[in-house]
């Protein structure tokens, strides 16, 4: 009964159901008990005692039901932020990793076969250590936040981003094929590019450089990160402030290739 009436012990309506179901419950239990214990002792005892057994579970269980109920609520209303807050990265407000990468899998473990489409970005800011050295801790954090919020202005509802440590980034664009990827890629690079980010009196130009995949057939998060990761470095050494993305499937990066650059 307490599952039926807290499907969702969140909301007041459940803390209600609660209420009146085990009110009624327990209305029944008293004049079910009354009835078997005075039932034989005639029809004014057996009245008087069904009235007077309705009087404990209307005046003190109603509200202690209503009372545990309410407690519930706050419980799983607490419970439900402390899930929030595990998931979520305190500086940036975007997933963590971890859960990142779970809502990933869960997404692709979903996808069926002809569905089976997406791209995966990794974006790195550029010299973010001399962002740090030159202005402090503190502008290097605000500009974790600006670079954040700009790739959140390209990003579509469906769209994931998360953070996957320091200052580093990743994207996950469901059914979005390459070109579109790519699309998106050269846009958010660009807002981050075009975003003001004023540590002193004098702005300092940000910039990322992402790597990605597009994929059309079943995958999963490890091997779009890999291959993501890989390209990221691609872009890297391809002087920074750049993309490069490329299909899954393309021989152009062999596996021994990524294995030698994951070490
Ligand atoms: P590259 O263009 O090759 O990526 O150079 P980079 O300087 O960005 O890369 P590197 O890995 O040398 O430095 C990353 C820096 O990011 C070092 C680290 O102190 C800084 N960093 C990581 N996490 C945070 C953070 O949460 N806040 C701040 N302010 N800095 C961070
Ligand atoms: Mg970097
Ligand atoms: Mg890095």
């Amino acid at each position: 009964m307490i599952n039926i009436a807290l499907a969702s012990p969140k909301t007041w309506s459940s803390v209600i159901r609660l209420t009146i179901l085990a009110t009624v419950a327990s209305l029944l239990v008293s004049l079910l008990f009354n009835a078997l214990a005075f039932g034989d002792l005639g029809q004014r005892t057996l009245q008087r005692s069904l009235i007077s057994a309705l009087v404990a579970p209307l005046l003190i269980g109603a509200p202690l039901f209503f009372i545990i109920g309410w407690r519930w609520r706050s419980l799983a209303l607490a419970n439900s932020r402390l899930g929030d807050l595990a998931r979520t990265d305190s500086l940036t407000e975007c997933l963590n990793r971890g859960a990142f990468a779970d809502r990933v899998e869960d997404l692709l473990a979903g996808t069926g076969m002809e569905m089976a489409t997406g791209s995966f970005l990794m974006i790195d800011a550029d010299n973010f250590k001399t962002i740090n050295d030159r202005y402090g801790h503190e502008a290097g954090d605000q500009a974790l936040r600006i670079i954040v919020r700009s790739i959140r202005t390209i990003l579509r509802r469906q769209d994931i981003i998360g953070r996957m440590g320091g200052e580093e980034f990743a994207v996950y664009l469901p059914e979005t094929a390459l070109a579109d990827a790519a699309v998106m890629a050269e846009r958010i690079r660009r807002a981050v590019n075009l975003a003001v980010f004023t540590p002193t009196t004098v702005p300092h130009q940000l910039s990322i450089s992402i790597g990605g995949v597009a994929f059309d057939t079943p995958t999963n998060f490890a091997r779009l990160f890999s291959l993501a990761d890989y390209h990221l470095y691609a872009a890297k050494n391809d002087g920074r402030n750049c993309i490069n993305l490329i299909q899954a499937d393309d021989t152009e990066t062999t596996p021994d290739a990524i294995d030698a650059h994951l070490g």
